[in-house]
């Protein structure tokens, strides 16, 4: 037995490399990435600007409390530019975005002026108000998104907003799936009695893209030797990462394992978690190689405790883990100290704090506690029964 974060430490010290960088336009770059840091070439915003519709002006001589009358010298669109210079009691009428003029460090809102023909009576107001300096979002010279940054819509914005239209990012690793078992068939095909169909196979490949790679669809492969053999080989000729489920519980382990003794390497470990306890971590010639449990919940996740954070150093990526928080148990959870367990919860924000209860019945082939979760419950090892009221750590499921 081994303990889950003593299997996630082999599991990534086996990951030595990473992807290759590719370059992609901007406007495809969700969820990729970056391969390189990102720096900025300019000031964002490239020069001071007006924060508002309204008027410019020199603010130094407004008495304090005072009014004063300006000129309005001449209009200003956004992205345009007043070439000439400001003298005293003389305004400009800007828009939100357009330039400071010189001889201006203070924009009147629009709301607060009395406008009468070319002139403006205005109240006082704080010097610098309403003006955006030039380089306060991004100074020249600053990397912006450092190397290993998941592009969230933020990120492409403001890769936008550097005038980028392509980014270096990382190249999806490609992950082979297979669903191994002569009890598995295919949906939308006749299923012979004692059979089940293959859930594992569409759940890792969507498992599998969320995490930021690309799946290929190797099917379902019959407990045969030779042909689990061929199918492995097969799959790993153009493969990052190979995954299989099914085959790895005491008992009949022994063909993956034997398989991959013959065509690889592997590591058989009983890791100390429930469920999903019996999982493979091998090579088949340069691919990683990940054979998981066959039931659908061990299934899902040890992908997500093992897989996951393979994919993640793959790609490069900074953050290998999610983030759990704590939240209040609405109810008593039974858990055996000595392994880590993870439940199926159902998260909730009261209106002052957090709190989780089950799904339910959290048996390990009971896949549709998946569906009514939205987060994991996770038990440390030393931890025991837990009583309503008490607090335990929870991770949201993500995007998926
Ligand atoms: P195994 O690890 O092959 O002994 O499988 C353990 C359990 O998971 C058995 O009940 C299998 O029927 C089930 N199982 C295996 N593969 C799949 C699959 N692809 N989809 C759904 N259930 C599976
Ligand atoms: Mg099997």
């Amino acid at each position: 037995m081994i303990s889950v974060s003593d299997g996630q430490t082999h599991v990534l010290a086996q990951v030595t490399t990473v992807t290759a960088p590719e370059l992609i336009s901007l406007g495809t770059g969700l969820g990729r990435v970056t391969a390189e840091d990102v720096r900025s070439s300019t000031d964002v915003p490239p020069t001071d600007n007006s924060a508002v519709d309204g008027y410019a002006t020199e603010a130094t001589d407004i008495p304090v409390g005072g009014r004063r009358e300006l000129r309005v010298v001449a209009e200003l669109a956004a992205g345009a530019l007043f070439e000439g210079a400001l003298g005293p009691g003389e305004a400009l009428r800007i828009m939100t975005g357009a330039p400071m003029p010189a001889g201006a460090d203070t924009v009147y809102p629009q709301e607060v002026v009395e406008r009468d023909g070319s002139r403006v009576v205005v109240p006082p107001i704080a010097k610098g108000a309403n003006v955006r300096r030039r380089g306060e979002d991004v100074r020249a010279g600053a990397v912006v998104l450092p190397a290993g940054t998941v592009l969230r819509p933020q990120e492409l914005g403001v890769a936008a907003s550097l005038g980028l239209s392509q980014l270096l990012v990382r190249q999806k690793p490609r992950v082979a799936i297979l669903s191994t078992g002569d009890e598995v068939a295919e949906p939308g095909d006749e299923r012979k009695p004692g059979q089940i169909y293959d859930s594992n196979r569409f759940a890792l490949r969507g498992l599998v893209e969320a995490s930021g790679a690309v799946a290929r669809d190797h099917g379902i492969v019959a407990d045969v030797y030779d042909e689990l053999r061929g199918r492995l080989l097969d799959a790993a000729a153009s493969a990052d990462v190979v995954l299989t489920s099914g085959g790895v519980s005491v008992g009949d382990y022994d063909l993956v394992k034997a398989v991959l003794q013959d065509v690889g390497a592997i590591d058989f470990w009983q890791v100390a978690m429930q469920p999903g306890r019996p999982i493979a971590v091998g090579r088949i010639g340069p691919a990683h190689f990940f054979g998981l449990p066959g039931n659908p919940v061990a299934c899902m996740l040890t992908f997500h405790l093992f897989v996951r954070p393979a994919i993640c150093k793959l790609l490069g990526r900074r953050e290998l883990f999610g983030t759990p928080f704590r939240a209040v148990a609405t109810q008593s959870m039974r858990k055996k100290i000595g392994r880590r367990e993870f439940k199926r919860g159902i998260l909730t924000y009261t209106g002052e704090h957090w709190e989780v209860g089950t799904t339910g019945p959290q048996g390990s082939g009971i896949l549709t506690s998946m569906t009514q979760a939205n987060c994991l419950i996770l038990f440390e090892e030393d931890r025991g029964d837990v009583a309503p009221g008490e607090t335990v750590w929870v991770e949201p499921f993500g995007a998926v």
